[in-house]
């Protein structure tokens, strides 16, 4: 009777080998007794980090030495490569190796999720700003933005759903327009897989790895086979063994299924992008930060780009929280090209932010959502430096009109009567 461990022990190293080459397209290169190498089929390799070695205990293991930092054993591999479960692995490369007589281990793999038991994790909100004076970074972010939104424009028949989702939240095409809304289309998109930003700009990437690494450090691409993130049995399902490239067989659209709000600062600098699923289920909003990225979103304030000019004539702010929150306060302006609404994507201003509005010299900071006490303080000491004032008003409820809520405030602030008349 065979079983789980000592068909992956040394023993089985040529077959496994040979078989690995197979499964996965690679060519190992002889190191020594025991130790092969090759290049990683599960990203984008240039110098043989995937070795086969033999560790202490007579077992046959796989090591990728470059981004994916994982260390798999023979049914790992048939897994990700296969997408099957354990126990399938376990049949496949018995039957492979002609063995009849096999006793199944029962337990899960430690190396790799079962299929099954991982969707997509939710992610809150998150942020970025690249480094100081990192151009590229930047226009890769603007790219992505002109791309997705491009996206969205040309298939209002295709993406219906996410144009009735939008309408929904008071977001129509002048909107879009106006603020670069996009769509990066899903995994289970025919046509992009997921990929759409990889597949229009992978023409220059492939000739220039410099452009790949500006759209890495911007968060835009997902790594889809590390092993350490949240999720990973349900991203590394996605790697596409189809393609041949091992950028768009191993990376896929950050952004992936979600609506796209890029975020500007107040010099109209694109600074980071939100993704937003079109449905409610689980956190909605997709943090768009990693360990690889070098970015914060400490100073992100959705619509600063559009306000800056109008706050500083009027002297007045609405701060709101979401994003949804700013189009139904936006919607509320008679005059669109001065809107006077921010959004803070979180319910507190970070330092950076706070350092922000204190530029502005604010005599009337309008709140639209429920602070607790510390969020409270945080707004009084910016408004008191600058002889201000602070009217809340509370959150906005699922359906009610801000217009009922603003009304009382805005008439008590004279001279300023940006609200349209209903
Ligand atoms: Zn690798």
């Amino acid at each position: 009777m065979e079983t789980y461990p000592n068909i992956k022990s040394a023993a089985a190293i040529d077959a496994m080998i040979h078989y690995a080459e197979t499964l996965l397209g690679v060519r190992f290169t002889s190191v020594r007794k025991n130790r092969y190498s090759a290049l990683c089929p599960f990203h984008a390799d240039t110098q043989d980090r995937f070795m086969v070695y033999v560790n202490k205990d007579d077992e046959v293991r796989f090591h990728c030495f470059g981004a994916c930092k994982g260390d798999w054993d023979i049914y790992d591999l048939i897994m990700l490569r296969k997408k099957y479960r354990f126990r399938k692995a376990q049949q496949v490369w018995a039957e492979h190796l002609g063995v009849t007589d096999y006793e199944y281990n029962d337990g899960s793999s430690p190396g790799i999720p079962e299929p099954d038991e991982s969707s997509e994790p939710g992610e809150s909100v998150g942020f970025v700003e690249p480094k100081k004076g990192d151009e590229k970074v930047v226009a890769a972010m603007e790219d992505a933005a002109n791309v997705y939104h491009d996206l969205l424009l040309s298939n209002e028949d295709r993406f219906k759903p996410i144009w009735e989702y939008l309408a929904r939240r008071s977001v129509g095409k002048e909107t879009i327009g106006k603020f670069n809304i996009g769509y990066a289309p899903p995994y289970s998109d025919e046509q992009y897989s997921g990929r759409a930003l990889i597949d229009g700009c992978l023409p220059h990437v492939e000739k220039d790895a410099e452009a790949f690494d500006a759209f890495s450090k911007g968060g835009l691409f997902r790594f889809l086979n590390d092993a350490t993130v949240k999720g990973y049995g349900y991203y590394c399902r996605q790697i596409d063994f189809r393609r041949k490239d091992p950028f768009s067989r191993n990376y896929a659209d950050y952004f992936a299924g979600r609506m796209v709000f890029p975020i500007y600062d107040a010099d109209a600098h694109p600074i980071g992008l939100v993704g937003r699923c079109p449905d409610d289920r689980g956190v909605r909003w997709l943090k768009h930060q990693n360990r690889e990225v070098p970015l914060s979103s400490r100073s992100w304030l959705y619509g600063v780009d559009k306000a800056v000019r109008s706050i500083r004539q009027y002297r007045t702010i609405i701060l709101v929280e979401g994003i949804f929150d700013y189009f139904a306060f936006y919607n509320l302006l008679k005059d669109q090209d001065k809107p006077v609404v921010v959004s803070t994507l979180g319910s507190y201003l970070t330092p950076e932010t706070a350092t922000i509005l204190k530029g502005f010299d604010i005599e009337h900071y309008i709140v639209a959502y429920d602070w607790d006490e510390l969020g409270r303080n945080g707004i009084e000491r910016i408004a008191a430096k600058s002889g201000g004032w602070v009217y809340y008003l509370g959150g906005l409820a699922e359906g009610q009109a801000p217009y009922d809520m603003l009304k009382p405030v805005v008439d008590a602030i004279s001279g300023f009567s940006l609200i349209r008349s209903y």
